[in-house]
């Protein structure tokens, strides 16, 4: 007897009566993916904008396995590191699963069942109303990470004279230059090597706080990179005497007064003249959890764009905010610098390879669940991913034609 096909499961999933029960949840979820910020920087949006011809594109002869390059992955740690984030964006769903006592990761081929693809994480979370299997979405992107880095040999299990090369972040010196790191103490020193590429998953909860983090670089002062402006007083322009002084209690502005320094005339208690007040600014480093010290002497307000994730070279550490919380902070940036780097860390990934989906066998063995759709559904989902695949390089050689268009107009 032919188990459910997948078609079968996906028309009773978005059916509304056998909905009801999760209806709101699978509603967020459509949000959420229709809200994608950065409308048009989908993956296949932006492989028809490449023109490379090597480096990752779909269907590429990139032969190494899914589960070895998913090892590549960088995550901020407190120790802040230098990255440069490489577009594109790429969207996975998948979640976290606890099978005897180890806990695996799935990925949810139809995104929640977004798309049309045989998926046994969706298949069993329906089946069973089961919250535990209710996938959620990341992000992931290429970071080259602009640190130094340990080159160590690790020998093959079968083949001792073989092997394959690991590298681990040099641990760096203390301040008086006497090597932390265990590898440079080491005897042979393994070879250092700057700069790694590596890919990071951000959940939504990070990508907010990387997003807020980005936004909070418009506030940084442009002159030592590292501290906020702040405006403390406001000064006459004609008599430069001080109108308010937060640091002066006898000039102390409160907030109905500064928001008019802020936006209207006002006469000068000095000099009498009607002026718009002058900003005095300052700048101090935040070293969390509300204080604050005194940044650099010459403070003065930064030029950095909107969105300032790309084309930046980023200092990100997790900085603890109490109760085993952290937050991810931005305590430095600049705009990307050239570095002696191999140009293929530059490279971002082909995500497809190995965000873009898991085998049935694969999300079966993980979950311990029977492959409810047999080798067709494999098949199906070749076929679904393929598609996808044919998508983005149709469009990129399409993009491929208007380039060359462009290339004929004269300037
Ligand atoms: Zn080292
Ligand atoms: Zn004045
Ligand atoms: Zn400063």
């Amino acid at each position: 007897m032919p188990g459910p096909s997948f078609r079968d499961t996906r028309a009773q999933a978005q059916s509304p009566s056998a909905n009801s029960q999760q209806g709101p949840q699978a509603q967020t979820r459509q949000q959420s993916s229709s809200n994608q910020r950065g409308g048009g920087s989908s993956y296949a949006d932006w492989h028809r904008r490449q023109s490379q011809t090597s480096g990752g594109l779909p269907g590429g002869r990139n032969t190494r396995p899914a589960w070895s390059l998913r090892m590549e992955y960088w995550s901020p740690e407190a120790r802040p590191t230098r990255i440069r984030v490489i577009p594109p964006m790429f969207e996975y769903w998948g979640r976290w699963v606890e099978r005897q006592g180890k806990k695996r990761f799935v990925l949810s081929n139809s995104h929640g069942g977004l798309r049309p693809a045989p998926d046994l994480l969706y298949y069993y979370e329906r089946q069973e109303g089961n919250e535990q299997l209710a996938p959620y979405k990341s992000d992931a992107v290429t970071v080259a990470v602009l640190e130094n880095f340990h080159v160590l040999k690790v020998p093959s299990k079968k083949d001792p004279k073989k092997g394959y090369d690991r590298l681990v972040r040099c641990g760096g010196a203390d301040r008086r230059g006497v090597p932390t790191c265990e590898h440079c103490r080491a005897n042979p020193m393994p070879p250092l090597v700057f700069g790694n590429r590596q890919h990071w998953s951000l959940s939504s909860n990070m990508r907010a706080q990387l997003d807020d983090a980005l936004a909070g670089l418009h506030n940084r002062c442009a002159s030592c990179l590292r501290g906020a402006i702040q405006v403390y007083a406001y000064k006459c322009p004609e008599c430069s005497e001080m109108l308010a002084d937060h640091y002066n209690a006898d000039l102390r502005p409160d907030e109905e007064q500064e928001a008019t320094l802020k936006s209207e005339d006002v006469e000068c208690q000095h000099c009498n003249k009607t002026v718009r007040a002058v900003e005095v600014i300052e700048c101090l480093e935040d070293l969390g959890g509300g204080s604050v010290r005194p940044g650099c002497d010459a403070p003065q307000r930064g030029q950095v764009p909107a969105d300032p994730l790309y084309g930046y070279d980023l200092q990100i550490a997790m900085r603890e905010i109490g109760n085993n919380a952290k937050e991810l902070v931005i305590v430095g940036f600049e705009p990307a610098q050239k570095y002696d780097i191999a140009a293929n860390k530059l490279q971002p990934y082909n995500f497809l390879d190995f965000f873009g989906h898991m085998t049935l066998a694969e999300q079966s063995e993980i979950l311990g669940r029977p492959n409810i759709f047999g080798p067709e559904g494999e098949e199906e989902l070749a076929t679904f991913m393929a598609s996808l695949r044919a998508d983005t390089r149709e469009g990129h050689e399409r993009v491929d034609d208007d380039a060359r268009d462009g290339e004929s107009i004269p300037w």
